[in-house]
């Protein structure tokens, strides 16, 4: 029997790799913020290894959100996870 797979796939902008929907973070930048993703704007995804991979992503997050402010996009960085935690 055939498997069809639903999930869609989402890349990481970090990685490349190609991961369900539902393993990623998903965010957006907003006036060069970083912010977890609320739903209107154009968002990018994370892959959970990746956020542990401070040095990598932020390069690939600062690409994404057009700005170099690396310790802002760290700290806020921090923010989405432990909130993503808690939820
Ligand atoms: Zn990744």
């Amino acid at each position: 029997m055939t498997k069809i797979f639903k999930q869609s796939l989402r890349m990481c902008i970090s990685c490349r790799e190609r991961e369900e929907q539902n393993k990623l973070l998903r965010l957006q930048c907003v006036d060069g913020s970083l912010k977890s993703f609320i739903g209107s704007k154009r968002s990018f995804y994370i892959c959970k290894n990746c956020i542990l991979l401070e040095k990598k992503v932020l390069k690939a997050l600062m690409r994404q959100c057009k700005s170099g402010d690396r310790d802002k996009f760290t700290n806020q960085l921090k923010e989405i996870i432990t909130d993503d935690r808690k939820s």
